[in-house]
């Protein structure tokens, strides 16, 4: 049966930043597919206690700020805790900021470092230690085509170069782990209408410059990102490892 492969019925999730944007709608879609969830963030919102109630059994929620050297470990523990497993984890959680590289600060470097790519190694480090006692499972990073072009006209280098890491990690850790049975994707997505570009998206000269540039001439909405992050966990892509998939309207193709 075709789509039975996009089912992932009782294997247990772990999606950082399943509160809001495109974590969400990873979030409901895997929830439709029949997953087993634990979600994480800072903060809830009501979007998330609905699709929480709506699911007791299956969907839980987890406070953590995942700057927070300790909570990567607490996380992939915490979903031991209540499902006994985890067999799909999404590095969703992130952070942007602009500003010019001779006055990008330490302070800031270090936050969206910190936030961008030092939590998804130490959660993704956390996360492969029980899938390998299961013997499998399957990670998927949310890079950014902002790892292979500069942002324009933001100005946002640490971002663009903790995205091009998450998509290097992605790669050495599909090339570790391929005899294992652990598969580790990327998905590097063009512009998504989130709070992250809420702000660029309201600016007329940012929003033209962003449609212009993108052949397809709109933004995606973050169920677009969900559906290729389905595909990416699902046994629908048994065979793709190392790779990043690229959902950007076309912007990579220029
Ligand atoms: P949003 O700003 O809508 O959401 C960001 C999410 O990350 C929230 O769930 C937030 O949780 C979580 N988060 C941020 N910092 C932390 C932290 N320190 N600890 C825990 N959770 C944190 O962003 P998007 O949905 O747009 O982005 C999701 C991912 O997709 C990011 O990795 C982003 O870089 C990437 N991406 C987005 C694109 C876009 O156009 N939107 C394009 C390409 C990639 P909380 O609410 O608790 O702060």
């Amino acid at each position: 049966m075709a789509l039975e492969q996009f089912r992932i019925d009782g294997k247990v999730a772990l999606v950082t930043g399943g509160n809001r944007g495109i974590g969400f709608a990873i979030a409901k879609l895997f929830a439709e597919a029949g997953a087993k969830l634990m979600l994480t963030s800072r903060r809830r919102t009501p979007q998330l206690d609905e699709l929480l109630d709506a699911n007791p059994e299956r969907c839980a929620w987890v406070e953590a700020d995942l700057i927070d050297p300790k909570a990567p470990d607490a996380i992939v523990k915490e979903t031991l805790k209540a499902f006994g497993r985890l067999d799909i984890l999404v590095n969703n959680a992130g952070v942007a900021a602009d500003g010019d590289f001779h006055d990008f600060d330490d302070e800031r470097l270090a936050f969206i470092m910190d936030t961008n790519l030092i939590a998804p190694f130490r959660v993704a480090r956390a996360a492969i230690k029980p899938m390998l006692e299961q013997g499998g499972g399957t990670i998927v990073n949310i890079g950014s085509i902002s790892a292979d072009v500069a942002n324009d006209p933001q100005k946002q280098v640490a971002y663009n170069s903790s995205k091009a890491a998450v998509h290097q990690m992605t790669k050495v850790m599909a090339f570790e782990y391929g005899g294992r049975n652990i598969r580790v994707n990327a998905l590097a997505p063009g512009y998504v209408i989130s709070d992250m570009t809420a702000g660029g998206i309201a600016k007329p000269d940012w929003n033209r410059i962003w449609t212009e540039n993108t052949p397809m001439g709109r933004f995606a909405h973050p169920d677009e990102m969900a559906n290729c992050a389905l595909f990416l966990a699902s046994p629908a892509s048994s065979y793709v490892t190392g790779a990043i998939l690229t959902a950007d309207g076309g912007y990579t193709t220029h």
